[in-house]
């Protein structure tokens, strides 16, 4: 029975080693941390387990919608109707319908008009038009200077930082369509979220793999890709050697290009450019509610986030009895020396900036608080995108690697890794069954 490694049991290595299970396939799955799930992991709250990071479904997540009715968990994917804010220069407004665009005081009523007429114009557009432009002249010639310092800006430094300016069009052209799916109609925004949160469907996963023979042993980290006659033989993780037939890797190209030191070449060396973001975010389970949205965005200079996110005003948690789940995230270089502000100064910063947004926001509401942080969180969006993504299949034979920026023009998401695992799967059993002569 042919062998497969598959280092990572985020979304995309747990896909990957379903579908060769499904195949007959053997599959050990090696992961690093004591959890499944990677950037979507979870973690233990006073006996309820919560995503470090939020995470929400849309409704053009196919990848997921389809492994969620695989698996029989569709009853445990809900949609509900969800509600986006601004704050602006120290007041709340509400962001998603026509008719509260309409009443968006920060812009005139022509910027108003003009930013209703521009959303349409560009769900027309076509990708291959944008991939070029970069985001913030594409944004500024459709919505005007006004709507772009106000909106969008805050929008890009949030999400990336000092390469904010660099980023292709395209990716946020995709985010708008990705959202655009999501509405039922120009009044309603559906999104959608598990019981139980991501990890339902990651646990089912490795329940699949573990019923067609594979495994996943967690805290084992992968040392080395072994590569032997140009070709890979296995991997050794936990001092031990394993053989395989081929080996998948879900991990940030960064980690697995450690792992295999000597690998050389145009595919390899475009591989170490990508560039990827970190991110850090302030984790609060909170006594009372902050705001009845999902999603505030914040463009004020005395705030020192871009958006925060209520989880529990789309999932309502049952588990936490009325206490209210906040997320106030922040991408960042791993280099900026805010990512690795105190814990306590994140803490005091933000909470400080919360009164701004609810003025009787007390510190007596924390129930709980934490900060998370990943170093490679978000893979960076350039406008040579098309020429520079890595494909699954790697010049080495039998070594296949999924990366988000596979996804470009698309924003990283669950579905989209699983989609992934799934494609670098598929290409895997095709070539243990079909070896290449060389
Ligand atoms: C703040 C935030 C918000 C997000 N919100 C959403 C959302 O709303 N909706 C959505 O769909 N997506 C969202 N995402 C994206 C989603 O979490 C990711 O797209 C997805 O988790 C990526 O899955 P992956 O399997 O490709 O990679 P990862 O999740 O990065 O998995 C890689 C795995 O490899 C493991 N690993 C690393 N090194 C080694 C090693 N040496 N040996 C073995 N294992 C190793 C890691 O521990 C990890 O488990 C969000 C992400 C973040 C950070």
């Amino acid at each position: 029975m042919k062998h497969v490694v598959v280092i990572g049991a985020g979304p995309a290595g747990l896909k990957a080693a379903s579908t060769l299970g499904r195949r007959g396939v053997r599959v050990t799955v090696l992961e690093r941390e004591s959890a499944l799930g990677g950037l979507a992991g979870s973690f233990d709250l006073q006996g309820v387990r919560i995503e470090r990071y939020y995470h929400f479904i849309c409704k053009g997540d196919d990848d997921l919608v389809e492994t969620v009715e695989q698996l029989g968990l569709s009853e445990r994917l809900h949609w509900r109707s969800s509600r986006m804010a601004y704050f602006v220069d120290g007041r709340l407004y509400p962001f998603l319908t026509p008719w509260e665009l309409l009443r968006f005081r920060p812009l005139s009523l022509a910027d108003r008009v003009r930013a209703g007429i521009a959303v349409q114009r560009a769900r027309r557009m076509r990708e291959e038009d944008l991939a070029r432009r970069r985001a913030m002249e594409w944004l500024r010639d459709l919505f005007g200077e006004t709507a772009c310092r106000i909106i969008w800006e805050p929008l890009m430094r949030f999400k990336f930082a000092e390469y904010a300016p660099e980023i292709s069009a395209a990716w946020i052209w995709a985010r708008m369509i990705r959202l655009s799916r999501s509405r039922k109609s120009p009044w309603r925004e559906d999104l959608g979220y598990l019981d139980g949160g991501s990890r339902t469907v990651f646990e089912a996963l490795q329940r699949d793999i573990e019923k067609h023979g594979g495994c996943v042993r967690l805290g084992t980290p992968v040392e080395a890709a072994l590569i032997e006659g140009e070709r890979v033989t296995g991997v050794r993780a936990g001092g031990e050697t394993l053989a395989a037939d081929a080996v998948i890797s879900t991990v940030t190209p960064v980690v697995l290009l450690r792992a295999a030191p000597d690998l050389r070449g145009e595919y390899f060396e475009r591989l170490r450019r990508i560039p990827t973001i970190g991110i850090f975010c302030l984790f609060l389970r909170l006594r009372r509610s902050v705001t009845p949205y999902f999603w505030v965005n914040a463009s004020d200079a005395r705030v020192p986030f871009a958006g925060m996110i209520e989880y529990t005003n789309l999932n309502p948690m049952h588990a936490l009895a009325g206490d209210r789940v906040l997320y106030v995230p922040q991408y960042l270089s791993a280099s900026d020396p805010r990512f690795s502000q105190d814990d306590e100064e994140v803490l005091r910063s933000y909470t400080d900036a919360l009164a701004l947004i609810h003025p009787a926001f007390d510190r007596d509401w924390i129930r709980h608080w934490a900060v998370f942080r990943d170093r490679f969180a978000q893979p960076i969006c350039l406008t040579d995108y098309r020429e520079t993504t890595p494909a699954i299949e790697s010049p080495v034979p039998n070594l296949f690697l999924t990366d988000s920026c596979q996804l470009h023009p698309h924003d990283r998401t669950i579905s989209g890794s699983l989609s992934l695992g799934r494609r670098a799967a598929e290409l895997a059993a095709a070539r243990i069954e079909r070896p290449v002569e060389r």
